[in-house]
């Protein structure tokens, strides 16, 4: 077999359709897509008002086992999938995924377009700025950083009426209250539009939001991996007076306006959950939002073009929509509702739509039945549990992994038993997928030194945990030919009845919530709630944030809260550490152990490899 090239050597080899072909072809009518240059293009949110009427397709969910350093390839199997059933079988198809950070990009993981022969292309595009979303959601992030702490700020310097004359400033000789201002108003439950009606203390409560500066939530962001941003101070300018005050940047992908925009469905949706955002909360208890500080229009206006889905296409020229990448722990790490919605309508009722859940079945997969089909009320057909035999060998009791030092040699030779073990973690996660009681087809992702008696192995081992059907396949060396097996099994799979069901049930106690996923997902015994969690409990309930799903932030390498427990671990309790809420995307988020917020660089970023050719302006090293 000949060497497969370089990811990027791939990906430029390939002449990709003009974008506004593919659009077309698709079914986009020219008024509804945006082009931004030859490889990309932006689809008005317009479409989905034409095509109210029109039958979805099938709906697949693509998931893996617990993942290991080696990579399990989710991504790789999704574009490979939709190119074997679009290329090959010759169905409407759609990949749906998230636009990566390029934070990883120049820090540790590299790209994240899928790899070998099944990727999104151009790929310097898709790793890169895209179409600016993510610089719309620091922007956007930052103002309402910036408007947290200037309100903070002329709070602690100014009395009431001084505050409240330059909120509602004179003009024309008259004081008049902006619509952003009204709403404040009724919230606080007066009903006056004339400012000069309201008496002092109404002036008090309407011009102090009083906030308690230890009970900010929200951070600046970057999107850049820069560790030394982890914990600053901030207000060291004499200019500030001494109103300092320790905060932190975490990475834009981890902003709550990234699970906005992963999660909403209109525009006018949008504008609303912009609005909800809980900042801060008040001395007197109460949550403080964005909408209290005047900033949700403005936050409106700077992502009004980010929640337009982008198109792209695989290398053998099939659509892509890349949109939105929340973070896989502190939110739910799957690509835009709006973006499934659309594909779905545009493939037709025979027709695929293969979105991707990050990480493992435990973390992506979970959230993308409880958390993202909950607000989009689809229902997928087929869930594909991606597995690789390196991984499951590690799972196995296989040695651990060094970057930069050669493969053990478990993971290069046959070893059946190492797999066989490890087989189980395999197991638990497809029990995990038919805990919704969705169909669940496992895809061998083939590697050049697996043998043929592993990846059947897994493919037996599979059958018999209750897979729907299990088959290798050879995407990365051989793209979408490579996958026909696994469409066809998805074709057949996307047949069979299935039986869709929530794990829990929404209204039940937040604790209990936390404990179903931690018991029936990880295998735990119990949860734990440590103090402040408890106390975050009685907050929220209190403010009324208790119906809101979970979204648990844990390690994404182990079922249990400990990374290096491979396998299924059993015999523990899970230990809540605390909980945050994410109010306007829409989630509770329970923090298991601390969650780096902000990647940091290791000793050679990926970055040392990455260049411009002058001549030919073409990106090298990126892979
Ligand atoms: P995930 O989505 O699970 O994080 P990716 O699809 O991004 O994984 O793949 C991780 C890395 O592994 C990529 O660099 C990809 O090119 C590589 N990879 C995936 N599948 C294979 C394979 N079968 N053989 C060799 N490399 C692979």
């Amino acid at each position: 077999q000949k060497p497969v090239p370089s990811d990027i050597e791939i990906s430029r080899s390939c002449v990709a359709k003009p974008i506004d072909c593919l659009a077309r072809e698709v079914g986009l009518l020219t008024d509804e897509v945006e082009l931004y240059g030859k490889s990309k293009a932006k689809v008005q949110l317009s479409v989905t008002k034409r095509l109210r009427n029109h039958p979805d397709g099938k709906y697949v969910v693509v998931t893996g086992i617990t993942p290991t350093p080696l990579g399990e390839g989710k991504s790789t199997t999704t574009i490979g999938l939709v190119q074997a059933l679009g290329a090959h079988m010759k169905l409407n198809v759609f990949a749906c995924v998230r636009q990566p950070s390029q934070g990883p990009t120049f820090g540790i993981k590299g790209g994240a377009a899928g790899g070998g022969y099944s990727q999104v292309i151009p790929m310097e595009e898709f790793n890169l700025h895209l179409t600016g979303d993510i610089h719309a959601i620091t922007a956007a992030n930052n103002l309402v950083a910036a408007a947290i702490d200037a309100r903070l700020f002329h709070e602690a310097t100014q009395s009431d009426k001084a505050l409240f004359n330059r909120l509602v400033p004179l003009t024309g000789g008259q004081r008049k209250f902006s619509p952003i201002q009204i709403n404040r108003l009724k919230k606080l439950g007066i009903e006056k539009t004339d400012p000069s009606a309201l008496t002092e203390e109404e002036i008090t409560r309407f011009a102090r939001l009083d906030i308690e500066p230890s009970s900010v939530t929200w951070q600046r962001v970057l999107d850049t991996n820069d560790r030394f941003l982890r914990k600053i101070t901030i207000g060291q300018s004499p200019t500030e007076k001494g109103y300092t005050r320790e905060a932190q940047f975490d990475i834009t992908v981890a902003s709550e306006i990234m699970a906005v925009l992963a999660l909403t469905s209109s525009l006018e949706d949008m504008r609303q959950r912009l609005a909800r955002m809980v900042v801060a909360t008040s001395r007197s208890g109460q949550p403080v939002t964005t909408e209290d500080l005047g900033v949700s229009g403005a936050l409106t206006v700077l992502m009004k073009d980010a929640i337009k889905p982008n198109l792209m296409q695989t290398l053998e020229g099939n659509p892509v929509f890349v949109h939105a990448g929340p973070f896989a722990n502190i939110a739910h790490g799957n690509s835009s509702i709006l973006a499934d919605k659309i594909a779905l309508k545009l493939v037709g009722p025979e027709g695929f739509v293969v979105t991707e859940a990050g990480f493992g079945a435990d973390i992506g997969m979970e959230k993308f039945f409880n958390i993202k089909c909950r607000y989009s009320g689809l229902r997928p057909h087929v869930v594909v549990l991606v597995a690789t035999v390196r991984a499951l060998k590690m799972h196995g009791g296989g040695p651990t992994v060094t970057a930069g030092m050669p493969l053990p040699k478990e993971y290069i030779e046959e070893n059946l038993e190492l797999l066989e073990k490890g087989c189980s973690n395999m197991r638990k996660q497809i029990e995990n997928a038919q805990h919704f009681g969705v169909p669940v087809v496992v895809a061998v992702n083939a590697f050049k030194t697996d043998t043929e008696a592993e990846l059947d192995l897994i493919c037996r081992m599979a059958k018999s945990a209750g897979a729907f059907d299990a088959v290798q396949s050879s995407h990365w060396a051989e793209g979408g030919a490579g996958a026909v097996a696994l469409g066809q099994a998805v074709h057949r799979a996307s047949e069979a009845p299935s039986s869709f069901k929530f794990l829990y049930d929404l209204e039940l106690p937040i604790a209990d919530k936390i404990r179903i996923i931690a018991q029936k997902i990880y295998g735990a015994d119990d949860i734990e709630l440590l103090p402040e969690a408890q106390h975050k409990v009685e907050l929220y309930t209190k403010q009324g944030f208790s119906s809101l799903p979970i979204c648990m932030a844990k390690t994404h390498l182990s079922l249990s809260h400990e990374a290096d427990r491979k396998g299924v671990p059993t015999g523990f309790v899970v230990p809540i550490r605390d909980i945050r809420a994410s109010v306007g995307a829409g989630f509770l988020y329970p923090l298991v152990g601390t969650m780096p917020t902000i990647p940091g660089l290791p000793t050679r970023p990926c970055f040392y490899d990455i260049d411009l050719d002058p001549e030919t302006e073409q990106v090298n090293g990126l892979f």
